[in-house]
């Protein structure tokens, strides 16, 4: 969490303690840049994160498929599996921030949020993931995919 002093994210919990409703956790923690101490208060999620699917199904958010599928455009990228953590960490992260009080994500709205990470990282893995996620209807879709990226280097 940021640290309202000094701005860092980097901290550390000293004490979690449920508060009386049971809803709420109440955290101490201490920055580890400039040792200020600071108190969190956390709520439980009760709905989980939904993924609506192309034909309307609805399905709980499955953060190992994410990976997985990161992982999978990633392959043989010169990219480490922390990487692939953190990303789809990053990315459930933004996925809950822009489904807000409604709880639910279209699949295409979490595809272009992977995309645009994968953008900034591997050129590559973008376009590997796009071609599974955006299903190319034909070799054209594709070029002209790989040309808004700015092309392929060898
Ligand atoms: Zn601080």
């Amino acid at each position: 969490m940021r640290c309202p002093y000094c701005g860092s994210l980097d901290d550390r919990v000293i004490e979690s303690r449920a508060m009386a409703n049971g809803e709420n956790i109440r955290r101490r923690r201490e920055c580890l840049s400039c040792g200020y101490r600071f108190t969190s208060y956390e709520r439980i999620e009760e709905k989980p994160l939904m993924v609506i699917k192309r034909d309307g199904r609805r399905q709980p958010f499955d953060s190992k498929k994410l990976e997985k599928g990161i992982e999978r455009a990633l392959e043989k990228r010169p990219v480490s599996t922390t990487t692939v953590e953190n990303l789809a960490a990053e990315i459930e992260d933004q996925a809950v921030m822009q489904a807000k009080s409604s709880r639910e994500i279209s699949t295409s709205d979490l595809g272009e949020l992977v995309l645009q990470r994968l953008n900034d990282i591997d050129k590559v893995a973008y376009i590997r993931f796009a071609s599974v996620y955006k299903h190319f209807e034909n070799l054209e879709e594709f070029i002209n995919e790989v040309n808004k990226v700015g092309g392929i280097k060898k």
